[in-house]
C-alpha cells in the first residue's frame, strides 16, 4: 500500500493533533463549500426573451451609450492623471460598474445579477486595472492619448456584456424548433435547425 499523507502524519509525535487540526479545517471548509454551493443554486441567471435580433441590438446600444457617458464623465483630467499610477481609478471604478448595474438591472430586472455582473464587466478591462503594478505600465500610459486609453477602457467593457455577460440572459425563440436559444441566424432559425437545413 502507498504510504499516505496520515502516515506521514502519524509518525510525527503531535501527529493526532495534526490530523485532528486538519480534519477539522476540512469539515469546515466543507460546510462552507456546500453553503455556497446552495446559494449560487439560488441565483440562476435570468432568461430574457427578445424578439428580434434587432430588438436586441436597439436596447444594447442604449445601453452602451449611456455607459460610455459616464466613461467620458469620469476620464477627466484629473482621473486621466491618478490612472498613470493607478490603472483605473476608485471614483471610475465605482460609478462606471453602478452604471452597467444599472443598465443590466433595466434589462434583467435582476439585483443579483446585475450586481454580480457589472464587477465581472469592470474587472473585464484586465490590464488597465494594475497600474504601475504591470510591467511597462509606464510606456502604455504616455504612449497612448488619454482618448485612446477611453477608447479601449469603452470598447473592452462593450466586447465583454455583449460577448460574456448577455449570453447568459439573451434568448431568441426560434422559428422552426421553437425553442430559446442565445442565438438565432437572419431566419430566427437555432444553430442546430439552421445547420439541419444546409
Ligand atoms: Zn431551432
Amino acid at each position: 500500500m502507498e504510504p499516505r499523507v496520515i502516515d506521514f502524519y502519524n509518525e510525527l509525535p503531535s501527529g493526532v493533533i495534526v490530523i485532528d487540526k486538519m480534519n477539522e479545517e476540512f469539515s469546515e471548509l466543507q460546510s462552507i463549500n456546500e453553503d455556497l454551493i446552495n446559494t449560487l443554486k439560488l441565483y440562476e441567471n435570468p432568461q430574457i426573451l427578445f424578439r428580434s435580433r434587432e430588438e436586441y441590438d436597439e436596447i444594447h446600444e442604449k445601453m452602451f451609450s449611456a455607459i460610455k457617458k459616464t466613461i467620458d464623465e469620469y476620464f477627466d483630467d484629473f482621473e486621466y492623471t491618478f490612472m498613470k499610477d493607478y490603472g483605473i481609478t476608485p471614483k471610475q471604478r465605482v460609478h462606471i460598474s453602478i452604471t452597467i448595474q444599472d443598465e443590466l438591472m433595466k434589462i434583467t430586472n435582476d439585483k443579483h445579477f446585475s450586481y454580480i455582473e457589472s464587477y465581472e464587466a469592470i474587472n473585464s478591462v484586465g490590464i488597465l486595472t494594475r497600474g504601475r503594478n504591470l510591467p511597462h505600465w509606464n510606456k502604455i500610459y504616455d504612449a497612448l492619448s488619454k482618448d485612446e486609453l477611453k477608447d479601449i477602457f469603452y470598447d473592452q467593457i462593450k466586447h465583454h456584456i455583449k460577448e460574456y455577460t448577455s449570453l447568459r440572459y439573451k434568448r431568441f425563440r426560434c422559428s422552426e424548433c421553437k425553442k430559446l436559444d442565445y442565438y438565432i441566424n437572419e431566419e430566427h432559425k437555432c444553430f442546430a435547425c439552421y445547420t439541419e437545413s444546409d
